[in-house]
């Protein structure tokens, strides 16, 4: 494997479709966009993580996170509000996690079991 050179930017943007805008980390290869990171302005928590399909498996979303834990705090998602893909992430890079701020019943109920 041969070493990619990348670019980390940050910027406020909002998400496709959406009106709120968030913190957001691009990653970049030779000035196409590889992966991004979508955080929470308010409680910093990690919204989003995408990267393309040709970009997946270089560590490119962990490289985001480690950059982003750096200029500011973030938390991934409750793990009760985490997808499949967001759990992955969340345990391959480590940090802290938010507590569920929505009051939802089932996370209540989660946090009775342990
Ligand atoms: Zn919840």
């Amino acid at each position: 494997m041969t070493e990619t050179e990348y670019q980390i930017s940050y910027q406020v943007a909002c998400y496709p479709y959406e009106t709120t805008p968030m913190h957001c980390w691009t990653l970049t290869v030779d000035g196409e966009i590889a992966s991004r990171l979508w955080v929470d302005m308010t409680t910093g928590e990690i919204m989003n993580v995408e990267t393309e399909p040709a970009h997946q498996r270089n560590g490119y979303a962990s490289a985001l996170y480690r950059q982003a834990a750096s200029e500011m705090p973030i938390y991934h998602a409750p793990a009760t509000h985490r997808s499949y893909a967001g759990s992955r992430f969340a345990e391959s890079v480590g940090g802290e996690s938010l507590p569920c701020l929505h009051g939802c019943a089932a996370c209540a109920d989660d946090e009775d079991d342990e």
